[in-house]
């Protein structure tokens, strides 16, 4: 079955994040810093450089795609929770080049702001804790397997 759960929205912060840092350290960070575990984030903005991963769901391994040039960071997508009880923040990004062609992954790390406005939802309910799922090799939210 499915998970289904509902929460309630308990904050909303709003800002840009500084020139040269790194996007997903830094988002975990203000999560970290406003105590948010459960919950969602938006952004948009540019990157200098990038690192993206594909999941090869064939060998239950992340194959990297580092991009070494300034891309548009045209959306930015994830959600906030636990992991071995510490705040996760996963977020997947589609970036467009010069010419305005897309590409996208999930973001890792060493990925750098050029300039970032973001949006997170800091939502009150049940805690979601991420285990190791042993059908797709991911770490992932439970679901009933009844
Ligand atoms: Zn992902």
């Amino acid at each position: 079955m499915s998970l289904v759960q509902s929460v309630e929205s308990k904050a909303v912060y709003m800002g840009r994040l500084s020139h040269g840092c790194d996007l997903l350290m830094e988002l975990t960070k203000i999560c970290e810093e406003k105590s948010i575990t459960l919950g969602k984030i938006t952004a948009i903005g540019a990157v200098k450089k990038a690192v993206l991963g594909y999941y090869n769901t064939d060998k239950f391994e992340y194959e990297d795609h580092i991009i070494n040039e300034p891309m548009e960071l045209l959306n930015l997508t994830g959600n906030v929770s636990l992991k071995d009880g510490k705040t996760m923040v996963h977020c997947h990004v589609t970036l467009s080049d010069k010419s305005g062609k897309a590409l996208g992954g999930h973001l890792f790390p060493e990925t750098i702001v050029f300039a970032c406005e973001y949006i997170i939802e800091k939502f009150d309910g049940n805690k979601l804790s991420r285990e190791f799922d042993k059908e797709t090799g991911l770490a992932l939210w439970p679901v009933d397997k009844s």
